[in-house]
């Protein structure tokens, strides 16, 4: 296997110590912009992993117990070293992942910002003192739930893992985080900033490895009071029914497959421009990502020529090359899944306006491609793409409208465009989502939170809400005098 020596060389960090485990097995990366393989990510073996629970019990004990004035501090420590080497880490997230050097230092430089929001959130875990009897005092304290099991993808290599670590070690906890084979040296210069920041050994320990062996591990193990995972619909639901068979509480963030509502009073032109900005960041690759795109009859002209010309602005190339507005797509499967559903939705009368073919070039490729006349019984317009297609379909009523937005399964991210204040609180009550946009497609913020309804999961991230899941609600009613 060839590998880039300009690549880190990837190492897994147990109990303080970076370390290759017991080396049982290597997977390859791959940089998608060249397919070339650029380094190797060892997977942890079942010894491997139980250093790390030991670790992380131990690392539990220390956390919980230093002063949260400690914690803060190292976190923000943790935060500048994040925030200094965003161009570093930039760079080796673009190899890995793809997406444009801007992007990548972008969510470098947002994670740091996140991390020193929920650090000093955690100052402020007050529990509460109730009015009782006399001679009896009655709390409700909050303290952290124990250590954590967290699994995230490759889709935010910096933001995704550091949702989970920074929201578990704000709240007093230690953890075992899976970060994903395919960014795994971009997951290792975050962890870095953690232990370079002062981090005591065994808080934070980052592990690769085969994805089902590691989880039914991790989960199983009695060293684990909480299952934290990002991801796709149908793992998510595997490892909370294995949680749940083990009685430990989950946190799920999982996919959807995001309605835009395009209303005949909203500006097409403004819709249109939103909307792309959002569509093709990241490929396509965010599970907030526009994805249905139903568009009044009366604007939907106006809006499909300006979407269409956007799409068409989008420079693809390597994330690494200058000008580059969207990269390759992370992996293959998605490339395969991009072919997969154009060719679905062509198939049963759909129309191609702009993209729809890979580039005849190395690398994961697919442009942006805009569909029109897509029947509702194509994948497309039920599986989520997680990438850049954008199905444009017109509705007659918004009551047409909201049926179809609400009736997948999922929940997650949703959007709507209207100059009606009526029309804009009937589509936050109705949407059925737990992210919702009026006139704009903003991307997430560290202050508010995320998080899903139906089968896009439970529990969230962001906001002060980030840190309920890490913590337990402990009532103690303290009899004085007895
Ligand atoms: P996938 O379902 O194979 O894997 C998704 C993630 O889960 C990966 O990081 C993978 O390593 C991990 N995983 C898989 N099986 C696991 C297991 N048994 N235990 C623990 N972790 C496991 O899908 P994929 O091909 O990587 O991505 C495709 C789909 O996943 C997308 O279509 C999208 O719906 C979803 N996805 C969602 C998000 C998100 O932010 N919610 C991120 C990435 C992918």
């Amino acid at each position: 296997m060839t590998t880039d020596p300009g690549h880190p060389a990837v190492r897994m960090y147990i109990a303080g110590q970076w370390c290759q485990g017991g080396a049982r097995d290597t997977a390859p990366v791959v940089d998608p912009a060249t397919e070339e393989v650029i380094g190797e990510v060892p997977l942890a073996t079942r010894a491997d992993l139980d250093r790390a629970l030991e670790a992380a019990t131990q690392g539990f004990e220390t956390w919980r117990t230093t002063p949260v004035a400690e914690r803060t501090a190292v976190l923000h420590r943790a935060a500048d070293l994040i925030e200094e080497r965003a161009p570093e880490i930039g760079r080796v997230m673009t190899r890995e992942q793809g997406k444009p050097l801007g992007e990548s230092t972008g969510e470098a430089r947002r994670t740091a910002e996140t991390l020193r929001w929920h650090a000093d959130d955690a100052r402020r875990a007050y529990g509460r003192i109730i009015p009782s009897a006399p001679g009896t005092v009655l709390t409700v304290r909050r303290e952290p739930i124990g250590p954590v099991a967290a699994f995230v993808p490759w889709n935010f290599p910096v933001g995704g893992p550091n949702r989970k670590i920074s929201s578990a070690l704000s709240a007093g906890c230690s953890l075992v985080i899976k970060a994903s084979e395919e960014t795994p040296a971009t997951a290792m210069e975050l962890v870095r900033c953690y232990a370079d920041a002062g981090l005591p050994p065994g808080v934070l320990n980052l592990v690769f490895g085969e994805p089902a062996e590691v989880s039914e591990h991790l989960i199983s193990s009695p060293a684990v009071r909480l299952v934290a995972f990002t991801g796709s619909v149908p793992v998510g639901k595997l490892l909370a029914a294995r949680a749940g068979e083990v009685m430990k509480p989950s946190l799920m963030e999982l996919g959807g497959h995001a309605p835009v509502i395009v209303c005949a009073d909203a500006d097409p032109v403004r819709a249109a421009r939103g909307a792309a900005r959002a569509k093709w960041a990241n490929a396509g690759q965010v599970c907030t990502s526009p994805s249905r795109f139903l568009v009044h009859e009366s604007v939907v002209a106006e809006f499909t020529a300006e979407f269409v010309k956007a799409a068409e602005a989008v420079v693809v190339g390597d994330g690494l090359e200058e000008g580059t507005t969207m990269g390759p797509l992370a992996n293959q499967r998605r490339l395969k899944a991009m072919e997969r559903l154009t060719a679905d939705a062509v198939a049963r009368g759909a129309t191609i306006l702009t993209g729809g073919e890979r580039p005849a070039r190395p690398g994961y490729f697919f442009p942006p491609t805009v569909l029109t006349d897509v029947p509702a019984d194509a994948e497309l317009m039920s599986e989520e793409p997680f990438g850049p297609l954008a199905p444009l379909v017109p509705f007659r009523d918004l009551d047409e409208a909201l049926t179809t937005a609400n009736a997948l399964p999922y929940g997650l991210a949703a959007y709507g465009f209207t100059d009606s204040a009526a029309t804009a609180e009937r589509l936050s009550a109705e949407l059925q989502a737990g992210i919702l946009s009026i006139n704009h497609c903003g991307g997430s913020v560290h202050e508010a939170p995320s998080g899903g309804v139906k089968d896009s999961g439970y529990g969230r991230e962001g906001g002060p809400e980030a840190l309920d899941a890490y913590l337990i609600t402990k009532r103690v009613s303290h009899l004085l005098a007895p």
